[in-house]
């Protein structure tokens, strides 16, 4: 049985008064990361997270903060990689107003899409490129051999001429 997931947040139901706010703690589950045709997964799947809901006056304020460990594969040499993450996001969804900076893209009819949010804010929380250790030496681009536990001397390949190029020439000529 899979685990019922934290995704949805019914605000309406901690019932707060204008000025109060609350404070939450629980596991949000994020889906896979999508990053340089790589995926990444959360490890754990939902990880601890800590929401505060408060209401200046009309509408809510959320602050959002989790930490989160990600899998995947290293984007030069395709062996594991991991990486973590601090992630902290805050978003406002004010009523009464037209202004769409007031109202939160994960707020709807008092409803916290916290599972979208947490992904879209980790999403924005990871670098670039994912590497297994920063100077990863990557994959040899004649044979394709990671060359991080290679010798660069076994992957000259005759002074760099890609062996698959030698190979066609040799089909024209026949
Ligand atoms: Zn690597
Ligand atoms: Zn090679």
């Amino acid at each position: 049985m899979p685990e019922a997931r934290n995704t949805i947040i019914d605000l309406s139901r901690l019932a707060l008064a204008h000025g109060e706010g609350r404070r939450l703690e629980l596991p949000v589950e994020l889906e896979p990361f999508e990053l340089g045709g790589q995926t990444y997964l959360a490890d754990p799947a939902a990880p601890p997270a800590r929401l505060e809901v408060s209401r200046p006056s009309g509408g809510y304020a959320l602050h959002l903060t989790f930490a989160v460990h990600l899998e995947g594969p290293c984007m030069r040499c395709l062996e594991d990689a991991g990486l973590d993450l601090e992630v902290e996001a805050r978003e406002i969804d004010q009523t009464g107003t037209e202004d769409p900076e007031l109202h939160s893209p994960y707020v709807a009819d008092q409803e916290l899409d916290i599972g979208r949010w947490a992904h879209d804010a980790a999403m924005l929380a990871l670098p670039t490129r994912v590497l297994c250790r920063p100077d990863c030496a990557g994959l040899c681009p004649v044979c394709g051999v990671s060359l991080n536990d290679a010798d660069p001397a076994d992957h000259e390949h005759g002074g760099g001429a890609d062996p698959r190029w030698a190979a066609l020439r040799d089909l024209k000529l026949e």
